[in-house]
This record gives C-alpha cells, structure tokens and sequence, in this order.
C-alpha cells in the first residue's frame, strides 16, 4: 500500500510550536493520518507554511496565532479552533523555549518564561480542551524531554518545566481515565532544529559520544512516536512517557 494509513480521518488535531522543528513534524505526519490540523505558533503567520503544506494532505489545516502561556487567549483560541475545524479529538502540548545558564547566573526573568511556555502553556491547553476531549474521548501529548527525567547542568528551568509537565501528564491521565481520555508525554532526546542548532561544535561532539545509538535524532522520529500514541496502538496506553532519544537517557 503506497498510501499510509489515514487512522485520524475526521479527527481534529491542535499542536502548538507547529511553525517548525518537530511541531511541524507532528502537524505534516498527522495531517498524513488524515487529521485536521490547527498549526499554532507565536503568530498565525509564522504557522501558516505549516498549515499550507498540511493542507496539500487533503485535510483541513489552518493556522493560529497565540502566546500559549496567555491562559484567557489559550481559552480563546480553543474555543475558535472546535468552531472552525468542527470538533477536537486530539491536543499536542509542543510549543517549547530554552534559556539556558548555570543556575547561579539565571535570571528570574529567565526561569519564568520557561516554566510559563513549557508548563503552563500546556496546562493553558489541557484546562481548555478538557471538556471537548471528554466529549470525543480524545488523547493529549505532551512533548517533554530526557532532561525532565535526568536534569541537566544550565537547564535547571528547562528540566523543571519538563518535569513539571510529566507530572502534569500523570495527573491529567488518572483524572480523565474515567472519561475515556489517555494523556501520555514523548521525551526526546537530542533532536536536529533549530532548538539544538546553537549548541557549539564541542559539545556536541560530546553529546554524540553519548549517545549509544551514535546519531541526533530527526523530527520527524519524534512525531512518529506521536503518531503512534494518538492512533491505535496508544488506545490503552495512558500517563506514561515514551522516551526517543537514541538510548542518551540510558
Ligand atoms: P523549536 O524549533 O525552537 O520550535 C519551537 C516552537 O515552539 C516554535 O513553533 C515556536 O513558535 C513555538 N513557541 C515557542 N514559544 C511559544 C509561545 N510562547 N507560544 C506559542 N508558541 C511558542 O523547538 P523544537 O526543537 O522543535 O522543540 C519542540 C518541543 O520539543 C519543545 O517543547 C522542546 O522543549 C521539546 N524538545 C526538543 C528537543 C530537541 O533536541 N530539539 C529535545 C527534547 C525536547 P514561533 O516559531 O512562533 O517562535
């Protein structure tokens, strides 16, 4: 069969930091499931060549503008996109920032904005889509990472917001268990885009070294694993966390 397997036909799907990197990955792989997609970034604009090249799938795509930290337009905009898209099935927490520095230099300034994208901007989009996703009996994901699990020196907000969410993960997933909701988290690893892109040469080559697999991983390996937790095999899989990170965390 040349054709993949459309198991999200008629599904309506939000995921947010979908402008690039692996949101984007996850927007074209389940627009490819046969979702329709609300691509969310910072702008609409900047989430609309997302949107574009989803839509060239044969789905709905459209694009959507918000700061996902904001909670009233995060409400908003969720109540917009089941207007436009008719529905909402599934939730992908993705939009992501870093501000790294060892923890005696990092601003307060720097550790709130983290914890507020990371965090709190998806439990902006659980709070206000929990409802339509009790009526479909939907799935949430939340994009953490390996640093949630293990901390990392120069990371202490990053490895916070991401420990967080995985705690968030766990405690959506018990109180909407009952509704028929499973909430999972994917915890990648190191990832090509632009996110990792500035990390020096030096480093790098050290991270490679620690890396059983012995490669960065691609965006697109990331929203396999989402595709895989929003189809049919993720049907009895709920509060868990799926590491993609080519053994790194090992
Ligand atoms: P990226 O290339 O830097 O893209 C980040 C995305 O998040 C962009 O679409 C950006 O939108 C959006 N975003 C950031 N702040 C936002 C805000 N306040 N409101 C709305 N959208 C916002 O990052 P990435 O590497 O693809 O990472 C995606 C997710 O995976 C993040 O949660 C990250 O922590 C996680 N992760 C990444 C790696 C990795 O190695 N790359 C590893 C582990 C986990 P704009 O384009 O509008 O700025």
């Amino acid at each position: 069969m040349s054709e993949i397997e459309q198991h999200l036909h008629g599904k309506v799907a939000v995921v947010t930091g979908a402008s690039r990197g692996i949101g984007r990955a996850i927007a074209l792989r389940l627009a490819a499931r046969g979702a329709a997609v609300a691509c969310v970034a910072t702008s609409a604009d900047r989430a609309r060549d997302t949107a574009q090249a989803c839509a060239q799938a044969g789905v709905r795509a459209s694009a959507y503008g918000v700061d996902v930290g904001t909670t009233d337009a995060v409400a908003e905009l969720v109540s917009q996109v089941q207007a436009e898209l008719g529905g909402l099935d599934l939730l992908v927490n993705n939009a992501g920032i870093t501000r790294d520095q060892l923890l005696l230099r990092m601003s307060e300034a720097d550790f709130d904005a983290v914890v507020n994208t990371n965090l709190k901007g998806a439990w902006n989009f659980i709070r206000a889509a929990s409802r339509p996703l009790m009526k479909s009996r939907g799935r949430i994901i939340n994009i953490a990472s390996v640093v949630g699990l293990t901390g990392n020196a120069g990371q202490a907000n990053y490895a916070a917001s991401k420990a967080g969410l995985i705690g968030l993960t766990r405690s959506v997933a018990k109180e909407l268990a009952s509704r028929q909701v499973c909430c999972n988290a994917v915890a990648p690893g190191y990832i090509d885009t632009d996110m990792t892109a500035a990390i020096d040469p030096k480093a790098r080559e050290a991270l490679l070294g620690a890396i059983p697999l012995g490669r960065t991983g691609l965006a697109e390996e990331v929203a396999l694993a989402v595709d895989f937790l929003a189809g049919p095999g993720g049907a009895y899989i709920t509060g868990q966390v799926l590491v993609v990170d080519g053994g790194l965390s090992l």
